[in-house]
């Protein structure tokens, strides 16, 4: 018996074309390198990131290779998303926080042809421009800049580019397995290595991630992307909203809180993602300005644990939801996400509280398993901890440029970190792997000596590591930022008895006046472990 269903590649423009075709009013909210608040459209968008695709196709740019973006979160970018990738090329997001020398490494192994660039970038751009053998293009995000075309030789300008193209630009058929977008771990050790996803695994990652129970954006929020866009997708904000048509609010360079409290009110956000920093800022600046913040009903909160003491005081201060999500460049980035169960829905604040720090629950398209150091199945009781392993629609096989698979033998990619899984599947971190403190044969989490220094209202920061000791092996020492000069180490070790077990208690305290930070804001602790791995050893 014949019978069929019709066949369509799942595709980024596909994403787009919705949002100009039935979301095309919905405004589009840009924060400009000279902080400059400009609105646009999902309309214009689209028909901007036709302009640029068919501008790159006209400057010789093929399918398949490569245009990077040192770039903040604004309207251009988003064009360079869906222009790059709706053309068949692909879109290298580039981190602007890493040093030279990993730029340089890092836009030569993609070999980018072209370079999009925000103008606070340019005189760094000019700069590496001799040691990038593959570019061909430099392309300044804005209207033509005199003075910068002189620093930049051959600079080329995005208005000007976009300005010469006609409306008539169609996207072409592209296979759903053709890659459309790569970025770089943060490679805190060895060089950084680069996950290319392809259209079908970002168009499942904005269907799957975007369940009820998953980030749930839809056509009657204001979402704001504090994330960056260069650090995993934005987490998928750009394709996520596209699909549903949700109002955009891009942030651009000033993700202080004061800035980010005046965008909420003006734009009347209604949910916001981001990193636990950016939070911390925003609650200060709150409590500064007076702000209640009404618009905003949630945050997402990831890329590193969520500091417990934030939820209760979002939830009972303004009204705000967090929601603690995990993630990571390999995994697209959403592999869990912490909403209650129906089961759930008559526990008090409290305990609803205590079930959302943790990091949740995997979304239809991923699973996750706890393994030990052989490679065994471990139980997921909430009580076990393990290697966590994921597989599913959007988790990377093969790093970029390498020949061999990053999965074990039986499919599955090993995450690095440490977990415990309960019966329902809340999963929560402990620790990365290489950062967790095996004290006498046992683990201490970090996460959980940090979390509790940071919830006594005298620590600004606190980040605890491994400290190599005669007895013990390794014994905990916390490095921390003061919030009041008043404090002493004894309180603060005084602060954890009852919190975690005796011997877990970190055997010294040193404050510091900032702690090293990686290029996504996340503490080096390879850098902490050098300065002070050897302080309980030393004489
Ligand atoms: P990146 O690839 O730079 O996004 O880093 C991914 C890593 O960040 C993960 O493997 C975790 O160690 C950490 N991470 C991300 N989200 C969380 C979270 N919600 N809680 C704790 N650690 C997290």
């Amino acid at each position: 018996m014949i019978g069929k269903m019709m066949h369509k590649q799942l595709t980024i423009s596909s994403l787009i074309e919705h949002a100009g075709r039935y979301h095309s009013e919905t405004t589009v909210t840009s924060v400009e390198t000279s902080g400059e608040v400009v609105h646009s459209n999902w309309g214009e968008i689209e028909a901007n990131a036709r302009k640029l695709a068919s501008a790159l196709e006209r400057l010789g740019v093929q399918q398949g290779e490569r245009c990077g973006t040192i770039a903040w979160n604004n309207r251009r970018h988003l064009e360079i998303y869906f222009g790059v990738a709706g053309a068949g090329m692909i879109c290298h997001t580039i981190n602007p926080r890493l040093k030279p020398e990993q730029l340089i490494y890092i836009i030569n192994h993609a070999e980018d042809k072209v370079l999009f660039i925000d103008e606070t970038f340019a005189a760094a751009a000019g700069q590496l421009q001799a040691h990038l053998k593959t570019l061909k293009h430099v392309v300044l995000m804005g209207p033509r800049n005199e003075a910068i075309a002189k620093k930049v030789p051959g600079i080329l300008f995005y208005d000007e580019l976009l300005a010469e193209e006609g409306e008539d630009y169609l996207w072409p058929e592209l296979d759903e397995n053709m890659p459309s977008s790569l970025c770089y771990t943060s490679g805190t050790t060895g060089n950084p290595k680069g996950v290319q996803y392809t259209h079908r695994t970002t168009v499942l990652h904005s269907i799957g991630g975007n369940q009820p129970d998953g980030l749930a954006l839809s056509a009657k929020d204001t979402v704001m992307a504090v994330v960056p866009m260069f650090h995993v997708n934005a987490w998928g904000v750009p394709y996520i909203t596209a699909s549903v048509g949700s109002k955009l609010v891009l942030p651009g360079p000033n993700l202080d809180g004061e800035s980010l409290v005046r965008l909420i009110d003006d734009e009347r956000v209604t949910i916001a993602l981001g990193v636990p920093t950016i939070w911390m800022g925003l609650l200060q600046a709150l409590e500064k300005t007076g702000s209640k913040a009404e618009s905003l009903t949630r945050t997402v909160v990831g890329g590193s644990a969520l500091p417990t003491v934030m939820i209760p005081t979002f939830r009972d201060t303004y009204g705000v939801e967090l929601i603690h999500a995990w993630g990571m460049t390999e995994t697209s980035p959403l592999g869990t996400l912490n909403q209650l169960l129906q089961k759930h829905q008559d526990l008090s604040d409290t305990e609803k509280g205590s079930i959302r720090e943790g990091q949740g629950r995997p979304p239809y398209g991923v699973e996750l398993r706890l393994v030990d150091e052989t490679g065994k199945k471990l139980p997921e009781d909430g009580v076990t901890q393990g290697e966590l392993q994921i597989r599913g629609h959007w988790i990377v096989d093969t790093y970029f440029g390498h020949e061999e698979s990053a999965l074990t033998a039986d499919g599955w990619f090993d995450t690095g970190d440490v977990a415990t899984i309960d019966p329902d599947g809340y999963m929560i971190i402990r620790d990365r792997s290489k950062d967790i403190i095996k004290s006498g044969g046992e683990w201490i989490s970090t996460v959980e000596l940090e979390d509790i220094a940071m919830s006594h209202p005298g620590i600004a920061q606190a980040a605890a590591i491994a400290a190599r000791h005669p007895k013990w092996d390794e014994r905990p020492v916390v490095i921390a930022i003061k919030a009041d000069e008043a404090l002493t180490e004894a309180t603060l070790l005084d602060f954890y008895e009852g919190k975690v077990a005796s011997w877990q208690i970190p055997d010294k305290v040193i404050f510091v006046d900032e702690l090293p930070l990686g290029g996504t804001g996340k503490v080096l602790k390879n850098k902490l472990r050098d300065s002070f791995g050897g302080i309980l050893t030393e004489t």
